[in-house]
């Protein structure tokens, strides 16, 4: 349920709804927007309340909230939600560019891609040092060391790092060095992790799983935002259809759908959704076109030797021609790219 307050309403009436509220032992989120403050209403709410509340002075209506989720919904929270990071801003009027290898291998490649995505478009340095394998046999990762590569990589570039935590203990160390927690697919439904990040105040993107519905990842988002971090970004990877030309299938309609319902940013990912490399740009494109936040793209050195999804990653002259063919459609969507202001070190 949420309380909409009056234009005129003073900020003694608002105090005095949500302490009405809170008498009832029921909690309450106060979103304050240019034009109305909402007040939402958390937990269980009898009947009756519906009527008091309409009594208080400064009350304009109540409206009961008709998704399961609430926090993450639009309803709770009119106004966009904007996520910073340094001079950075996701949800804005920027499109943010997040790019670099799938595993984070040396730092050679490390180094070498972080340069070459921030000459040519990127703000945000994407790497994996805990890497899920959905073969237990294949490349998992360099741990610390590559946290600890990404950190340097940051230091010589000034760009920010997003990199994947996969376990509630290894929350601490990953937030250590990140600057975004990435919460991969597999891992959306894991309610432990999500508690946790939720409990940093570290920005985190939640990738939406495999198979999961716009509601189930909306939920899996609510319990991040319930623990109180409210730095929350989205991320289409793409889901599981019958389709098996594609390693999955980029859910476009996602974007608009997420916009409609929810004030959480939200960043498409090609690489991961399609596998390979010449269909990145194109999906890269219809994601601005459809009202994405930003993209997170795959960049490797040398794709045929890369350790992990060189099949779907960009060289650096793809990458190049990626961010031109790029630039007209984030113009015609009336946005332009976010820029680091902070110059590499030579
Ligand atoms: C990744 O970003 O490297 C990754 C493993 O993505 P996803 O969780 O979407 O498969
Ligand atoms: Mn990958």
């Amino acid at each position: 349920m949420i309380v909409v307050m009056k234009t005129s309403c003073s900020q003694g009436e608002i105090d005095r709804v949500v302490e009405r509220i809170q008498q009832l032992g029921l909690k309450t989120h106060v979103s304050q927007g240019v034009e109305r403050t909402i007040i939402g209403i958390l937990g269980q709410v009898l009947t009756n309340l519906q009527d008091t509340l309409l009594l208080l002075p400064g009350v304009e209506e109540i409206i009961p909230v008709s998704k399961p989720y609430k926090l993450a919904s639009r309803e709770f929270h009119p106004q966009n939600t904007i996520v910073k990071i340094n001079d950075i801003a996701i949800g804005g009027d920027e499109i943010v560019i997040m790019a670099g290898p799938c595993a984070v291998e040396s730092e050679e490649q490390l180094l070498a891609t972080a340069r070459e995505v921030k000459a040519n478009g990127a703000s945000i340095l994407r790497g994996g040092a805990f890497k899920p394998s959905t073969s237990p046999y294949h490349f998992r990762g360099l741990g610390e060391v590559g946290l600890k590569m990404l950190a340097k990589a940051r230091e010589e570039t000034g760009m920010p790092i997003i990199t994947e935590v996969m376990a509630p203990n290894d929350v601490e160390l990953v937030a250590s060095y990140a600057d975004i927690l990435q919460i991969g697919a597999r891992n959306m439904q894991n309610f432990i992790l999500l508690d946790e990040v939720g409990k940093t105040r570290k920005p985190v993107m939640l990738k939406r799983g495999l198979s999961a519905t716009i509601q189930e990842w909306l939920l899996a988002a609510e319990y991040i935002l319930a623990k109180g971090n409210e730095q929350l970004i989205l991320c289409e990877r793409g889901i599981r259809t019958f389709e098996t030309s594609t390693r999955y299938t980029m859910d476009i309609s996602a974007i608009p759908t997420i916009k409609r319902v929810s004030h959480l940013p939200i960043i498409a990912d090609p690489s991961h959704a399609t596998g390979k490399w010449y269909l990145v740009t194109p999906l890269a494109l219809a994601a601005i076109a459809a009202g994405a936040d930003g993209l997170i793209i795959e960049v490797h050195p040398n794709p045929d030797l890369a350790l992990k999804d060189g099949a779907q990653s960009l060289t650096f002259e793809h990458f190049r021609q990626f961010t031109s063919q790029l630039i007209p459609i984030v113009q015609a969507s009336g946005r332009k790219l976010a820029t680091s202001s902070i110059k590499i070190k030579s």
